[in-house]
């Protein structure tokens, strides 16, 4: 077995372990592998092993990537910070938006979303660790973006997507991952009907597992150490 599949096979074992142990079924959290920086080759290698819905942070590193790759039936996932030039591509060539952030972005994705393509899935990003320095919404202002994002019709708004800061702390991160929990638990009472709380990465999957992630974002743990000297969107 090549390297990927192996480090599929355990990441995907993580994962079953961690939705027994949240008390959901073995199937609660679906596995994004976040392919940023990693060439077509490594997805096709994951593809082989199984996996179907892929990552990417930089638009301009995911395009040739997809295109070279548009044989395989493979969902990709926009998960990077999200820059008004850069709605276009996502909006013609993803599935999936995780990094939602803005009322102007959401329009303007809504309106360049193709007529041919069913509406683009998204995620609202929750800022939940309030740092200046990271994207997202302020807690505060998840719900109504979200209530305004179900107007448009090109997009679907499926739900909450955050990056807690990394903590060897577990009750901490495990309290930021349930305020994202919380937060879906209140716009579903809003008459939303949303499905997804895209939280957990290779360092902490277990503790968002816990807290009722639905959709886990795993890259290093599947392909290795990122080398960003190999990006150059990186700077941008
Ligand atoms: C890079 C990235 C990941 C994957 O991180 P790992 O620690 O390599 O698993 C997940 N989510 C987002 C938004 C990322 O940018």
């Amino acid at each position: 077995m090549g390297a990927i599949a192996a480090a599929l096979q355990a990441c995907r074992a993580r994962i079953e372990v961690a939705c027994a142990a949240s008390g959901r079924g073995p199937d609660c959290a679906r596995l994004l592998a976040v392919s940023k920086t990693f060439p077509a080759e490594a997805v096709r290698q994951a593809h082989a092993a199984g996996q179907r819905l892929f990552g990417e942070s930089y638009a301009q590193e995911a395009l040739p990537k997809i295109e070279s790759l548009a044989d395989l039936p493979l969902e990709w996932h926009f998960i990077g910070p999200l820059q008004s030039n850069k709605t276009r591509v996502i909006a013609e060539h993803f599935h999936w938006l995780h990094s939602l952030d803005r009322e102007s972005l959401a329009r303007r994705l809504s309106r360049q979303r193709p007529a041919h393509l069913p509406p683009l899935n998204v995620c609202i990003q929750v800022n939940v660790s309030g740092e200046a320095s990271k994207h997202g919404v302020p807690p505060s202002e998840a719900l109504p973006l979200a209530q305004a994002l179900a107007a448009l019709p090109n997009l679907r708004l499926r739900g909450l997507m955050a990056i807690p800061e990394p903590t060897p702390d577990l009750a901490r991160l495990r309290g930021r991952f349930r305020e994202v929990a919380i937060l879906l638990e209140q716009a579903r009472r809003l008459g939303l009907s949303l499905d997804t709380l895209s939280m957990g990465m290779s360092a902490d999957l277990e503790a968002a597992i816990m807290e009722g992630a639905t959709m886990v974002r795993v890259g290093s743990a599947i392909f290795g150490a990122r080398d960003y000297n190999t990006n150059q969107e990186q700077s941008s």
